[in-house]
């Protein structure tokens, strides 16, 4: 899969205030790679085909956002599968060459999300898979207390990193568990698991010392370097 192509941008909140956090996010990530390459961002919103309802009034596979989210809710927990909504963007029809070609997608919604089937924890703030896609739940992020933009943009930047490949696995310091692989050092790329807190201690290490340490930037700044390579 190459490393650049287009980012394809979607949501499912309507008025947002916050969504500008988004754009914020990927410009500081592409300015701290150093990259001198362009990652066209297309921003297609609450995505919804012109036909995106059935005779039946039944959403059609892939025709909207809100058919990812459906198809991937377990009705138990009243929570989105983030896997399975993963999964349905690494194999939707858009990916072919012939439609949207390759591309990242990157999906910001309200609802609640959980790791799938045997989850240990009872909640998941954001999910990247690999060259592909990323997820992320503003459901507890959003909290009468917090800083919902800020919280956002860490989430943002943290899983377009996940979903570039970072941290770089080969270090011997990245370990990793049922969730993905994370660095040990004082950088956005840590393991998150208590919302808000968590992101508020990610933030908070964003603004004062950076976003990334310097084995992530490192990682990060290799990245791009590669993908720079890929047109020779
Ligand atoms: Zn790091």
């Amino acid at each position: 899969m190459r490393k650049i192509k287009p980012l394809n941008l979607m949501d499912n909140k309507g008025f947002w205030p916050e969504k500008i956090a988004i754009v914020d996010a990927i410009r500081e990530v592409l300015t701290l790679s150093e990259c001198t390459c362009s990652l066209p961002v297309r921003d297609y919103g609450h995505y919804r085909d012109p036909e995106w309802r059935g005779e039946e009034n039944d959403l059609l596979p892939y025709r909207s956002v809100d058919w990812y989210v459906y198809d991937a809710l377990s009705e138990k927990r009243m929570q989105v599968d983030c896997r399975r909504i993963l999964k349905s963007f690494a194999e939707e029809p858009w990916r072919d060459e012939k439609m949207l070609g390759d591309h990242y997608d990157l999906f910001v919604m309200q609802e609640d999300m959980f790791n799938g089937a045997g989850a240990q924890r009872d909640y998941v703030v954001g999910r990247a898979r690999g060259l592909t896609a990323a997820v992320i739940s503003t459901h507890r992020l959003e909290t009468m207390w917090g800083m919902p933009y800020s919280y956002l943009k860490t989430e943002v930047m943290r899983q377009l990193c996940f979903m570039f490949g970072l941290p770089n696995m080969d270090r011997e310091d990245v370990h990793a568990d049922e969730n993905g692989h994370y660095c040990p050092n004082r950088c956005i790329l840590r393991p998150a698991h208590v919302a808000p807190d968590d992101w508020d201690r990610l933030t908070e290490d964003r603004l004062t010392t950076g976003a990334l340490c310097g084995s992530c930037l490192d990682d990060l700044r290799r990245f791009f370097e590669q993908a720079a390579a890929e047109g020779d």
